[in-house]
């Protein structure tokens, strides 16, 4: 049966309407037309969950200096971010914050009417080692004030939004971006949308883990759609596990938690971030506190012999450790509500914990992706090692790698990375829409995606998307999570192999065209499968432990040898990797000591 198919022609077509995607279509939408694509409505984007703050060094309630945010961030990635990029992250963050105060972002206000700053994770004054109040924040929902604010200034400039398209596939034809093709998940219908650029802002793939922070959505489409097309992925042995999700639930409870002063206990009643970062403590960077938490419940500590430790903001307890500290600054329980409103509904509303009066379950929650599409410091995407660039192709927000994160992110620095890269993506695509023609759309431009859904929809296996779909979390958290090794990391690949041949004869129950999600869920677990692999094939060849990526079977980092961004390529139905060097700049590789 033949398909009809819509077209539609843009300059730029901008995948994804989170703060990556609306960010780069203000700036390209100052000179060309843009449409912005997203499979949900532009304000349910995952950055709207986003809670803690955005770091710059604004220096708004105590000394701080962009250079010192850089270090941070370096020391952070454990020395794998590239370092030229990491300058413009951290340079360009405090002009791009100011610039969106004036758009009318809410920010906390100090007493004098400054942005007002928190400390977060591995933020610090880098003459004494100590937490720095670096974090600019909306209470805890400075996420959904971004996207609020980016939202509204698009709606202004009459950039056009498809909202509730699918989109399923890039049209790139040899070594050109000729647009997109969609579903349009209200009718079923095939919308192809024919343009000079693409910009791919699709965001994480924590759905490949069992405990996740990550909203349903969050499925990795546009990774595993270049990934298909002959684009590498980089560096997807790097995933980041937040140490503090709601336990079984792994809803987040922000580092601005500990960032106000709570601390994480253990069954003995120890605060026991003393022992393994003495320094810093609570507030190390994510990877340090996610293997102490894991750690402690290895050793039993955990709470009642439990997989979870305590979160512990009482008044009363982070007054004593205030004390403690020699600082003068006391809080109370109106403080807490006032600074962490959605964390205290979220653990009144699913554990029926006051945070006020008990201290909070948590464990160790898939998190963010450092890696992913490899891009230059202009949101273009590179095609291998010697960073050859792909005209036309541009990824920003957390589905990109332009590397500022290496192997593990900082808090809050994701949010500066969607809004610094989004920025700078969206102007150079404007700039390359003036330049660049229109070229010619191949006939079957949607055939590959029409084959796909049909072969799914026609499938009788008797395969459910939600056995499948629950066996690749399992093995990725038993296997590829916190701490890997050769023997689990190869069980891994030998279930995800079996899985997709599996996915093979997946079958729905809806067959029909209108919302249907239970097709749409189906291809998408085709895509996480993909970064599963992707993921475990990257971990097994490093032979390292850096950042995120913690190996029992090689505990040292290893410069000599590893110094280097892995590229990870689908070769068929296998994977193929490569590598390309560290961009270094003012920072020597060395230990990271807390
Ligand atoms: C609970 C939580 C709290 C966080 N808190 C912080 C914080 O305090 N500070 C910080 O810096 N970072 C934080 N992060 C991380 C940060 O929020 C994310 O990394 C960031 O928001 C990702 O933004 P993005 O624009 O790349 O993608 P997202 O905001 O995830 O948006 C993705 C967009 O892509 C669209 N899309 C996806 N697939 C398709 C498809 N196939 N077709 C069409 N559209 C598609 C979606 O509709 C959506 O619009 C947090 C993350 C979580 C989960």
């Amino acid at each position: 049966m033949s398909e009809k198919i819509h077209t539609h022609i843009f300059d730029s077509v901008i995948v994804g309407a989170g703060g990556a995607g609306l960010m780069a279509a203000l700036y390209a939408s100052r000179s060309s037309n843009v449409a912005v694509i997203s499979k949900l409505y532009p304000t349910r984007s995952h950055t709207g969950a986003a809670q803690g703050g955005i770091g710059a060094a604004l220096g708004n309630l105590e000394e701080d200096h962009w250079e010192w945010h850089a270090y941070d961030t370096v020391k952070g990635s454990d020395f794998l971010a590239d370092q030229d990029v990491v300058d413009i992250l951290c340079r360009e963050a405090v002009e791009t914050v100011i610039e969106l105060e004036h758009m009318g972002l809410p920010f906390d206000r100090t007493p004098e009417g400054k942005i007002s700053q928190r400390r977060f994770g591995g933020h610090t004054n880098n003459e004494t080692g100590q937490p720095v109040m670096r974090a600019c924040h909306a209470a805890d929902r400075t996420g959904h004030m971004i996207l609020q604010t980016l939202y509204q200034q698009c709606i202004k400039n009459q950039v056009q939004f498809y909202d509730e398209y699918h989109v399923m596939d890039l049209i790139r034809i040899d070594d050109t971006i000729r647009g997109v093709v969609t579903v349009n998940i209200a009718t079923g219908e095939y919308h192809i949308f024919h343009s000079k650029a693409v910009l791919i802002a699709t965001g994480g793939w924590g759905r490949c883990w069992e405990v996740t922070s990550n909203a349903h959505s969050l499925t990795g489409d546009g990774a595993a759609i270049c990934l298909r097309r002959g684009i590498p992925l980089e560096d997807m042995e790097f995933f980041q596990f937040h140490p503090t999700g709601i336990f079984r639930l792994g809803i987040l409870l922000t580092e601005g938690v500990r960032g106000e002063g709570g601390v994480l206990v253990n069954d003995q009643g120890e605060r026991f971030m003393e022992r393994y970062a003495p320094t810093i403590k609570d507030l190390a960077s994510r990877d340090v506190v996610s293997r102490a938490i894991y750690l402690e419940v290895q050793a039993g500590r955990g709470i009642g012999g439990n997989n979870y430790v305590h979160l512990d903001v009482r008044p009363e307890t982070v007054n004593h450790y205030l004390k403690e500290a020699g600082e003068d600054r006391r809080i109370d329980a109106a403080y807490i509500e006032e600074k962490l409103p959605d964390i205290a509904d979220f653990t009144r509303t699913y554990l029926g914990v006051d945070p006020v009066r008990e201290p909070m379950p948590v464990q160790p929650t898939a998190h963010y992706a450092m890696g992913g599409i490899p891009t230059d410091l202009h949101g273009r995407v590179v095609l291998d090692g010697e960073n050859t660039i792909l005209d036309g192709l541009y990824a920003a927000g957390e589905v990109a790698c332009v590397s500022v994160h290496g192997a593990n992110r900082l808090g809050t620095n994701s949010l500066v990375d969607l809004v610094v890269f989004g920025r700078r993506a969206g102007l150079h695509m404007a700039d390359y829409c003036l330049e660049a023609d229109l070229l010619p759309l191949p006939d079957n431009a949607a055939s590959s995606v029409v084959n796909e859904i049909s072969r799914i929809r026609g499938n009788s296996g008797g395969v459910k998307s939600h056995q499948i779909r629950t066996d690749m979390q399992r093995t990725m958290t038993d296997n590829v999570g916190v701490f890997r090794t050769a023997e689990t990391l190869a069980k891994a690949r030998e279930v995800l192999e079996n899985l997709a041949e599996q996915y093979e004869s997946i079958e729905i129950d809806d067959k029909g065209k209108r919302f249907n999600t239970d097709l749409l869920e189906a291809w998408e677990l085709g895509c996480l499968i993909e970064l599963a692999q992707a993921t475990t094939e990257s971990a097994l060849a490093r032979f390292e432990s850096r950042g995120a990526h913690a190996r029992d079977d090689f505990t040292d980092r290893d410069d000599e040898n590893w110094l280097k961004h892995t590229l990870c390529f689908k070769d068929g139905d296998s994977n193929r990797l490569d590598y390309k060097p560290v961009t270094l700049g003012r920072y020597e590789p060395k230990p990271r000591v807390y």
